[in-house]
């Protein structure tokens, strides 16, 4: 039998899919769970990174999959009506990503995080893990 009344049931799958919905928010708790501090948005750098981490001298993007034409299922999709108008816009997006994200390199360690990675909580954890130990070393060098 079904426990869950129709109210009841429908908050439910509000609260699974606003929680789907915030991979930013997932991201964060991730890093958090790493033992790393951040500052969030910080709008003065090119891109808007979604997080800073001064000690790492790094900064993480959390890129959505069908934004910024990421080569998965969702990101190499593109909407049947206005075809060619999310074509160009998300073209521009991706090709923005690529300067952006050239600028950036040159004084800090960035990462980009894709949306469709947060559903494989582990391999992301230690996609962070490798990525945070990278700046470590490179930090100690300078
Ligand atoms: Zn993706």
């Amino acid at each position: 039998m079904d426990t869950l009344n129709k109210a009841q049931r429908s908050r439910n799958m509000a609260a699974i899919y606003s929680t789907n919905s915030k991979p930013e928010v997932f991201l964060r708790s991730l890093v958090h769970g790493l033992g790393a501090r951040f500052r969030l948005h910080q709008g003065h750098l090119p891109g808007k990174p979604d997080l800073v981490l001064k000690r790492f001298n790094a900064l993480i993007f959390m890129h959505g999959c069908f934004w910024h034409m990421h080569q998965c299922k969702r990101g190499s999709s593109t909407p049947r009506t206005n075809a060619a108008f999310w074509h160009t816009k998300r073209l521009g997006n991706t090709l923005r990503d690529k300067k952006v994200m050239r600028t950036l390199r040159c004084s800090w360690n960035v990462l980009v995080v894709w949306e469709c990675e947060t559903r494989n909580p582990e391999r992301l954890k230690r996609r962070l893990v490798r990525f945070l130990k990278r700046c470590e070393s490179s930090c100690s060098l300078q």
